[in-house]
């Protein structure tokens, strides 16, 4: 893909970080954006994750200078966007996405941003170009369909070769094609060592761009991890049982030392990798099994209770939220079906 014009690779530090300190926006009493305190640092994607209204459109304009901070602070590279000199090089920001009701064409609104911020005319065929717009470059942009828009504003954020993409819910309302085309972008955009900071209500967006993630909700700081610990620490697998001879299964495997728990529905549920064993287990007490399933909670499941015990915490007032099930712990470096087989002879 060519990014050209300053030749981002050629700089001595492509990307740029993104500072916030305390940052806290209200509303009349409203408090949008609660005391948050992050870094978003080059050659990644941060996905920026929170449910509708957790304050993730506020804390980006106030990146870009666009909302006042209440308390607190967000600097760019060191710097607040108004003390940068040239901040198209320094940011270039897609927000939400806005219907296109200009006369101009893509080209001439492109031109006038590059002309009005001292970017060379030949960068706008470029970027129509990077974002794959070149043909229609002649037309209205009050034609344009929510996807053609959104490559528009993604043309316009990268005009100025910036250290730091942010984008705000790119993907909304795009088809298959156009998510997979943002996707593949975000990713080109880190890996030459930029900044890229993308904001999306939708955990499993997240799980397939992100390298880092900040989840948000009411406003407040919720997990500031790596996409990889998130997934290690939330995708909790465990066994789905169903079985018309409940009694005896519960005592086969109390009997042999297993935690099961009781999901509803005459479902249970034993943590780990264990069906095989489960399904040895039951066979040797000739317990007849209708489903033995291997399972992994979703990260969805995993975000929704994050954000819930956050809403819960608040409206309980300084109450702790409610304690996680403790994970089954597996000895290290014993197959489950050994330590299985040993359980069931003393059972
Ligand atoms: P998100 O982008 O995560 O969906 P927003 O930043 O848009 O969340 O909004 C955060 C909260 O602040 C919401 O409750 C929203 O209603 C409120 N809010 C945002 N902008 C304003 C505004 N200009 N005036 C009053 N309330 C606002
Ligand atoms: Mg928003």
């Amino acid at each position: 893909m060519s990014l050209g014009w300053q030749r981002a690779s050629s700089r001595s530090s492509v990307g740029a970080m993104i500072e916030l300190e305390g940052l806290t926006k209200r509303y009349g009493e409203k408090v949008a954006v609660n005391n948050l305190s992050f870094t978003v640092r080059p050659g990644i994607i941060t996905g920026f994750l929170g449910p509708n209204g957790a304050g993730k459109s506020t804390t980006m304009r106030m990146v870009l200078g666009l909302d006042r901070p209440t308390a607190g602070d967000v600097r760019i590279d060191g710097r607040h966007y108004d003390e940068l000199k040239d901040p198209l090089t320094y940011i270039g920001a897609l927000l939400e996405a806005k219907a296109w009701h200009g006369g101009r064409s893509a080209y001439n609104h492109l031109l006038c941003l590059a002309q009005s911020n001292g970017i060379p005319a030949s960068r706008v065929r470029e970027v129509l170009d990077t974002v794959g717009l070149s043909a229609v470059a002649r037309k209205k942009t009050k034609g344009f369909s929510l996807g053609m828009g959104q490559r528009l504003g993604i043309a316009a954020a990268l005009l100025g070769d910036p250290r730091i993409l942010m984008f705000d819910e790119p993907v909304n309302g795009l088809d298959p094609e156009g998510i997979h085309w943002i996707r593949n972008l975000m990713k080109t955009l880190a890996s030459q060592g930029r900044t890229v900071f993308v904001s999306s209500h939708l955990m499993s967006e997240m799980a397939l761009t992100a390298d880092h993630l900040v989840v948000i909700g009411q406003g407040r700081l919720l997990a500031d991890t790596s996409m990889a610990q998130f997934i290690a620490e939330n995708s909790r697998s465990y066994v789905r049982i169903r079985t018309p001879q409940r009694e005896q299964l519960l005592d086969a495997l109390h009997g042999a030392g297993v935690a099961v728990a009781e999901a509803g529905d005459g479902v249970l549920e034993v943590d780990g990798d264990k069906s095989e064993a489960v399904g040895e287990l039951a066979a040797r007490q000739q317990i007849v099994l209708h489903e033995l399933s291997p399972q992994r909670a979703s990260l969805e499941e995993a975000f929704m209770q994050l954000t819930a015990e956050s809403v819960e915490y608040h409206a309980h007032d300084g109450q702790q939220p409610g304690a996680v099930p403790p994970q089954q712990q597996q000895p290290p470096g014993q197959p489950p079906r050994q330590q299985w087989g040993s359980d069931w002879k003393r059972g």
